[in-house]
Formats: structure tokens, C-alpha cells, sequence
């Protein structure tokens, strides 16, 4: 816990440290130290700082409690915890109700564009104009990237058209990997060097939320520049130039935001009035999403390979090695 001990007595080096193995929400404080430690602290800070103020005492096992102020700063890891998990519900929701309830790996994929330049307002254009050329229906956020330039991270549903031709078709506009990255969603994590399963839920929201980390454990490794204050602050200060809504999503239909609208809403609702009715509804709304899955299964004979392990994905069928995970992960 660095929540109360004086961090001005550590050396940049060790807070550097530190910073890369903290859990996320807790890096602020020390972000906030080590950026005041730069020569011009930019005005960001300032706001930074004021996240989480006054402290309002502390709790029984001497934590401090926190304040209710909340800075909103994209490079507040305190605050875009909070906005990623609301960011990756509104994509969640949108996707799902896009696939009818029914949701499938193989229509979608995780995708990156990076911007060659710092003219915002062309890149976010030209993204713009990309999905609405191929009616892509899309959803993520906008960040930005060590370098100060833009870049968006994208659930892009792709349907029928596979993810190697949107591959071919983002290269064609934009530029081959590294400014163009295609893939298809992950179907494993590893979890403390254990191989852990993933939902499609769950990888989309892990998609979008990762958009909200402004610093990523492996930035600290692979980028000498942000290793120092000074670089730090020069990474917040462009940051915070960017401008207006860091939404990236369109195709959507109106129908299909009102339901998503509705997903949201009964989500909180029930929240609200207490986890028991939650569990039922969860397990009725489960058994009617393998209903409709076996009923528009049996229209069409079930092929072997691919088509039939992701149905038995979909149906959490226990009986899966990782050779038959690795196939079903294969979007066309
Ligand atoms: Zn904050």
C-alpha cells in the first residue's frame, strides 16, 4: 500500500518500478509524483491532483478513505478504471444486440488503427469514412499513444465479409502492421501463468477497457522515453490536447441502440434491487440464448471443424481441448 507513505523519499527509479507492478487503479498517486518531479509541470497535473480530495479519514485498518472529487483526466488510472468498465458495457451491449442476442466470434474482430500524424481531426475523418464505405458497424475509443499520436482500439463487426478481407481492406487505406492491426478476438487468457478460458463478453470488454489503461505495463519496458518525469509529463500534455469525444462507434441502427439502450438500463436496474432476481434472470435469459442457438443450429446440418466447436463454445460444453480452441478461434 502506497497510499499513505511519503512517496518524495523514493527515488524516480524506484517509483518507476513500483508503477509497473501496482494494479492499475492505484498508480495515480504516483503518477502525479513522479510528473511534479518534471521541470514544467503541465497544468494537467494540477487537475490530476485533485482527484480523490479531501481524504476523508481513514478506515479501521489505517486505509486512507478517498474523496469524492474525480478529475476525469484520460491519464488518471483512477478515473478510466471507471470509464473503461462503462465504456466495455456500452460496446458489450451494442455488439450483442447487433448479433440479435446471439453473439459470435467469428463476425467480429479486435482492430487497431494508429495515426501517421497529429492532425486529430483527419485521422478521425478518415476512420469515419472507412466504416461507413464497408458498413462496418464498430465501437471502441480513441487514446493516444506514447509518441503523442492518435490511435483507435475497435470491436469492428465485419459479418460475413471475414476478418482477413477487412485486414486487406484497412491496409489498402491505411498502411500495413504496425499502423493497421487485425486480429480475431482472444479465446484464452493467461491468468497467473494458468490458461484460463475467455468469454466473447469478456474479450470484447477486455478490448475496449484496455483502451482506458493510460499507461501499460509494457510501456514502462519498451519505451525509455516515458521513463523519466519529464517524458511523463510530456505524454500528459499531449494527451490532454486532445479534443471532444474519444467515442469511436457508428453503423449502428436505431433499433439496435435502443436495445442495447434497454441492456444497460435493466442492467443497472437490477442491479439496484438486489442480486436474487438478477441470478434467475440471468439463468432464463441463458436457457433462452441455447434455445435459439440449437433452433437456428438445426435448420443446418452441423459441419465438423470449426462451425460445431464454436457452437460447443457457445453452449459451454466442458469437452474442449486447446487444439479445437486454437481452430475455432480461426475468423475467416
Ligand atoms: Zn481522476
Amino acid at each position: 500500500m502506497t497510499a499513505h507513505t511519503d512517496l518524495s523519499t523514493k527515488s524516480s527509479e524506484t517509483l518507476f518500478q513500483e508503477m509497473s507492478m501496482m494494479a492499475v487503479k492505484d498508480r495515480t498517486p504516483t503518477l502525479v509524483e513522479l510528473v511534479s518531479r518534471a521541470h514544467t509541470p503541465p497544468a494537467e497535473v494540477e487537475l490530476l491532483s485533485t482527484c480523490g480530495k479531501p481524504i476523508r479519514g481513514r478506515t479501521a485498518s489505517g486505509r486512507e478513505r478517498k474523496g469524492l472529487s474525480r478529475c476525469g483526466s484520460t491519464s488518471c488510472f483512477r478515473c478510466q478504471v471507471l470509464a473503461g468498465k462503462q465504456a466495455g458495457t456500452r460496446s458489450w451491449s451494442l455488439l450483442l444486440a447487433a448479433m440479435n442476442g446471439i453473439p459470435d466470434r467469428r463476425l467480429m474482430s479486435a482492430v487497431t488503427i494508429n495515426a501517421e500524424d497529429r492532425d486529430l481531426h483527419r485521422f478521425k475523418r478518415a476512420v469515419r469514412r472507412f466504416m461507413r464505405k464497408h458498413s462496418l458497424k464498430y465501437t471502441g475509443e480513441y487514446s493516444v499513444s506514447l509518441a503523442g499520436l492518435l490511435h483507435v482500439h475497435v470491436a469492428v463487426l465485419h459479418g460475413d465479409m471475414g476478418g482477413l478481407m477487412l485486414r486487406r481492406l484497412l491496409q489498402d487505406q491505411f498502411g500495413k502492421y504496425p499502423v493497421i492491426n487485425v486480429k480475431p478476438l482472444p479465446v484464452t487468457r493467461k491468468v497467473g501463468g494458468v490458461v484460463k478460458m475467455v468469454t466473447i463478453e469478456e474479450a470484447v470488454r477486455g478490448w475496449i477497457q484496455y483502451a482506458h489503461v493510460p499507461l501499460k505495463n509494457k510501456d514502462f519496458k519498451n519505451h525509455p522515453e516515458v521513463r523519466n518525469p519529464e517524458g511523463l509529463a510530456q505524454f500528459i500534455e499531449w494527451d490532454s490536447a486532445v479534443l471532444g469525444d474519444r467515442r469511436c462507434e457508428g453503423g449502428f441502427t436505431l433499433e439496435e441502440k435502443a436495445s442495447a439502450g434497454r441492456m444497460r438500463k435493466r442492467n443497472t436496474t437490477n442491479r439496484r434491487n438486489g442480486a436474487d432476481n438478477t441470478k434467475r434472470q440471468d439463468a432464463i435469459r441463458e436457457s433462452l440464448r441455447k434455445f435459439k442457438l440449437r433452433s437456428a443450429l438445426n435448420g443446418a446440418p452441423i459441419r465438423s471443424g470449426k462451425d460445431s466447436v464454436e457452437s460447443r463454445i457457445q453452449l459451454g460444453s466442458p469437452h474442449l481441448d486447446a487444439d479445437q480452441l486454437d481452430r475455432s478461434s480461426q475468423w475467416r
